[in-house]
């Protein structure tokens, strides 16, 4: 028997390869572990973005080399590219591949070596321990054509995150900007998208399997369609990620589509347009802010300037009423004056955030950033400054909640529960929060219209007002 566990650290795009992944093993006949189950095989889906994400996915390698004593390790994605020599000299490291050389074509390498044994006859079922030896790296020699397995292959292209109400379908891959403190140009440099076409026809089979909500996902999502996410992405004329999103919305049993991550740069009126043209298109947008002070937004190699940020914002707000504006915020770049860091607060509060990520700098070695020693930001200043802003962001928070009271809302019910004999229904409203409600079990992947009357805190506490037909618009 080939039995396996999956381990995924990271963004939204590598937990959507993640099932990239399982699918493959199920073509191989691979089973996944239940609970209690020993593996024979454990892939790690790994991230390096962050220091914190980089020691998680290190450490995992030894805790399951040591829990599992038996089973092969197959080590993937963003650490795959920076793994230590320890790892590597790992006995029971069995496979380590990355973004460069295509995460989905060296475990398809590797599984069919497994299949073929040493002799490369194929040698149906079997002990996969006893297939291949151990220590069957990709060599650096072994280039598989990434791209036309990405853009050829129906069955990769596409992912449900094992939930029956959100599907996530990644559509863009790999930056080329060069942000100075970013190591992701070095872990997926490949810039490419999926056809859209394929995009299509796997957004119609998750509909088709149930999903109410497709995410467009994307390392550099506004990139989609060009070959570079450097500013002369503009250069190519036509705009489609404009097309592509015009071109979902005719899915008739779409319920809702949400993007994942937009830079300001790249909303523009044309795509104001058509995300303000239907109420398929969630009320909430991602963009990713970094920092509120253009000398900052300098050093970092940021492509915008705080101006064309709040201009974003503005244009954003304008055709999308109740927009929900979430962003990502690095405190503490080295070098942050604290008139830079009062630039950010000053951004931020314009911007007026739902929700704010915030991230200590952390300096990822062969980032220019990191080499910047001498300008690191001492450790009170820093805990100083992440405490003030997550102070603001609180109250922004609170401020948007609070628009609420009183408004209906639709919620796509994901979870249902009973406490004390009562049935609860709990799941995210176009906005992005979530919403809790009395309701009853068949509510479960269906969307509501729910009066929200408690904003105290997230889940915001609401009342059950209509069900709805996903494929019926909202009244006005
Ligand atoms: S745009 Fe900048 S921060 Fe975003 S992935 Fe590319 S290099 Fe990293």
């Amino acid at each position: 028997m080939r039995i396996y566990k999956i381990y995924t650290i990271g963004c939204k795009v590598a937990q959507a390869e993640a099932t990239e992944l399982r699918q493959m093993l199920d073509r191989f006949g691979f089973i996944e572990a239940s609970h209690k189950e020993t593996p024979d095989l454990c892939l790690i889906n790994s991230c390096a973005v962050t220091l914190t994400a980089a020691g998680k996915s290190r450490r995992l390698v030894f805790k399951l080399a040591r829990l599992y004593p038996h089973c092969q390790i197959v080590l993937l994605g963003c650490y795959a590219t920076v793994a230590e020599p320890a790892i590597r000299e790992n006995p029971q490291v069995a496979l380590i591949a990355d973004h460069r050389q295509g995460i989905l074509a060296a475990l398809e390498h590797y599984l069919s070596q497994q299949r073929s044994g040493k002799s490369g006859e194929p040698s149906g079922s079997g002990d996969i321990r006893g297939d291949t030896p151990n220590n069957t790296y990709i060599k650096p020699s072994f280039t598989p054509n990434v791209k036309h397995k990405f853009l050829q292959s129906p069955i990769d292209q596409s992912f449900s995150l094992q939930s029956r109400h959100r599907a996530f379908l990644k559509v863009q891959d790999g930056c080329n900007a060069g942000c100075t403190y970013c190591i992701i140009p070095h872990l997926r440099p490949n810039v490419s998208s999926v056809a859209e076409t394929e995009v299509l026809e796997q957004a119609r089979r998750l509909v088709a399997e149930g999903h109410q909500e497709l995410v467009l996902t994307g390392i550099f999502l506004g990139a989609y369609g060009k070959t570079t996410t450097r500013k002369s992405r503009f250069d190519t004329s036509g705009q489609p990620l404009v097309q592509l999103i015009d071109n979902l919305l005719k899915i008739k049993d779409l319920g809702r589509l949400r993007l994942s991550s937009l830079e300001p740069m790249d909303l523009t009126r044309e795509l104001l347009k058509i995300l303000s043209s239907s109420n398929k298109i969630a009320g909430h947008l991602h963009l990713p802010l970094q920092a509120g002070s253009d000398r900052v937004l300098w050093k970092m190699g940021r492509q915008y300037r705080s101006e064309n940020f709040l201009a974003a914002v503005q244009a954003a707000r304008s055709m999308m009423p109740n927009l929900a504006l979430t962003t990502d915020i690095i405190v503490g770049f080295p070098g942050e004056t604290e008139d830079d860091f009062l630039k950010t607060l000053e951004v931020s509060e314009k911007s007026e955030f739902m929700k704010i990520h915030i991230f200590p700098f952390s300096p990822r070695p062969g980032t220019p950033a990191a080499e910047w020693t001498d300008l690191m930001i001492d450790s009170p200043t820093m805990k100083n400054r992440l405490a003030k802003l997550n102070d603001l962001e609180k109250h922004l928070a609170q401020r948007f909640r609070n628009q609420f009271a009183d408004q209906t809302v639709r919620v796509l019910v994901e979870k249902v529960d009973r406490q004390d004999g009562i049935w609860y229904c709990q799941g995210r409203a176009d906005q992005y929060f979530m919403v809790r409600f009395d309701g009853r079990p068949e509510l479960d992947n269906k969307f509501c219209q729910v009066k929200i009357i408690d904003t105290t805190a997230e889940p915001l506490i609401g009342e059950l007002t209509a069900e709805k037909d996903k494929d019926k618009e909202l009244d006005p």
